[in-house]
C-alpha cells in the first residue's frame, strides 16, 4: 500500500506543455521559443520541465552552468540548448561533445572554449553576449568590436561557428522602464557591428518571459521564457489568466497535529502569536529548510477545510502552525495547498511572494528539502 507523502509537490506538466504552446502562438512561428530550465526547471524538476517543453515545440532550451547543461543531456536531450554561465578554468569538452552551445562574453572565455573544442575535435557552436546596460554578464559595449573580431578569426581558424548574438534586459517587468528602449537601440547596435566583422549568427535575442509577451520589437529571432513557461505572472498585474496561462506546481502538505489554544496562549519561537480567542490551530510538517520563507511568519496563508488559513507566529526549519478557527473540524492528516493554481481559492506562488517581499520565481525555485516531488 502506497502511504500519503507528508509532504508534496505536485507538477503538471501537462500545464508546463500548454504554457509553452501558448507562448509561441503568442509570440507567432516566426519567432524559436527557447524553454529556460535552469535551477532545476525552476524548481518543477529539469527532466521533467525539459521533456514537457521538447513536447510542446521548445525548439532550445535554456539553462545556467556547463552542469546543468550534461544533466538536460543525460535525460537523452539531443535538441538545441544553449548554457550562458561559466568561470575561468572549467572543462568545456563534454558540453562540447554533446552539441551544447556555450556563450562567451570575452575574448579569454572564447579562447578556452577554442582550446577545448580543438582538443575533443569539434567545432564549438559559440553564442557572444553583449552587455547592453543589465551591467551583469556579456561583454562591455567598448570590448564588443574586439570580442566580434576574435570570434570571426575563429571560425575562419575552423575552432567556431558563432550561432547567436544575444543580450538580457534589466527591466522588462516594468513595459515603461526607459532601459527597456535603450537596452533594444544598444542591441541593435551590437548587431551591426557583428554582421560588419561578417557574422552571421543563426539566433539573435534579447527577450525574457516579460519582454516575449509585452514587447513585439525585443523578439527578434528567438525569445527566452523562463516563468511563464511554469504558468507564473511575468511582470506585475499580468496574471496567468489574463494570458492564458496555468500554474504548473503545487505544494501541499498533511496536517501532522491539530489541537485547541486558548486566548492568551503564545505559539510558536517567539511567542510572536499570541492567541486572541480560543482557536484550533494546525500543525504543517514543513519549513524553512524545506525552502517555505520564514518571512512568512504571521504574514502569509495557506489552504485548508475549504478556505485560507493564517499562519500563526514563525516559521520553524520544518514545521509551522496555521489558524484553524474555532469551530473547525479538521483532523490529523488533512491536506493543506501551500499554494497552487489560485482556482479553488487556494494561494499563488505569487500571493506567497508578495506575502513574503519577494518575487515568484524565489518562491518556486527555493522550494525542495523534504517535499517529495510528484509529476501528474
Ligand atoms: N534569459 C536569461 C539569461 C536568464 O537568466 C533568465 C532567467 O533568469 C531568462 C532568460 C528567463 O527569464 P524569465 O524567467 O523572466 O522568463
Amino acid at each position: 500500500m502506497t502511504r500519503p507523502s507528508p509532504a508534496e509537490i505536485v507538477v503538471d506538466v501537462a500545464a508546463i506543455r500548454h504554457n509553452v504552446r501558448r507562448l509561441r502562438e503568442i509570440v507567432g512561428p516566426e519567432v524559436a521559443m527557447m524553454t529556460v530550465v535552469k535551477a532545476d526547471g525552476y524548481g518543477h524538476g529539469l527532466a521533467a520541465a525539459a521533456q514537457a517543453a521538447r513536447d510542446a515545440g521548445a525548439t532550445w532550451l535554456g539553462v545556467a552552468t556547463l552542469e546543468e547543461a550534461r544533466t538536460v543531456r543525460a535525460t537523452g536531450d539531443t535538441g538545441r540548448l544553449l548554457c550562458w554561465l561559466t568561470v575561468p578554468g572549467e572543462d568545456y569538452r563534454a558540453v562540447l561533445e554533446a552539441d551544447v552551445d556555450v556563450t562567451a562574453y570575452s575574448v579569454a572565455e572564447l579562447d578556452e572554449i577554442r582550446a577545448a573544442a580543438r582538443e575533443v575535435g569539434v567545432r564549438a557552436r559559440v553564442q557572444l553576449k553583449v552587455d547592453t546596460g543589465l551591467s551583469r554578464g556579456g561583454s562591455p559595449a567598448e570590448d564588443w568590436p574586439t570580442l566580434v573580431a576574435a570570434a570571426r578569426q575563429a571560425e575562419t581558424d575552423g575552432d567556431v561557428v558563432v550561432t547567436g548574438v544575444w543580450s538580457h534586459l534589466a527591466a522588462s517587468d516594468d513595459p515603461l522602464h526607459p532601459a527597456n528602449d535603450a537596452q533594444e537601440k544598444a542591441f541593435v547596435a551590437a548587431l551591426a557591428v557583428a554582421e560588419e566583422a561578417g557574422l552571421r549568427p543563426e539566433v539573435r535575442h534579447l527577450a525574457n518571459s516579460a519582454a516575449a509577451i509585452l514587447r513585439p520589437s525585443a523578439r527578434f529571432d528567438l525569445v527566452r521564457c523562463g516563468i511563464a513557461s511554469y504558468g507564473l505572472d511575468p511582470a506585475p498585474g499580468e496574471t496567468p489568466a489574463d494570458i492564458g496561462l496555468v500554474p504548473a506546481m503545487t505544494a501541499r502538505a498533511r496536517l501532522a497535529l491539530v489541537k485547541p489554544v486558548q486566548a492568551g496562549d503564545g505559539v510558536s519561537y517567539g511567542h510572536t502569536w499570541i492567541a486572541d480567542r480560543a482557536t484550533t490551530v494546525g500543525l504543517v510538517p514543513v519549513g524553512y529548510a524545506d525552502g517555505v520563507p520564514r518571512h512568512g511568519s504571521n504574514v502569509a496563508e495557506v489552504y485548508a477545510e475549504g478556505a485560507r488559513r493564517p499562519i500563526r507566529g514563525r516559521v520553524c526549519m520544518d514545521q509551522f502552525v496555521i489558524d484553524l478557527g474555532p469551530s473547525s473540524a479538521a483532523g490529523p492528516g488533512d491536506e493543506v495547498v501551500l499554494f497552487g493554481t489560485g482556482a479553488c481559492g487556494e494561494p499563488t506562488a505569487t500571493d506567497w511572494a508578495a506575502a513574503v517581499g519577494t518575487i515568484n520565481y524565489e518562491i518556486v525555485t527555493r522550494i525542495g528539502g523534504r517535499f517529495a516531488r510528484v509529476t501528474v
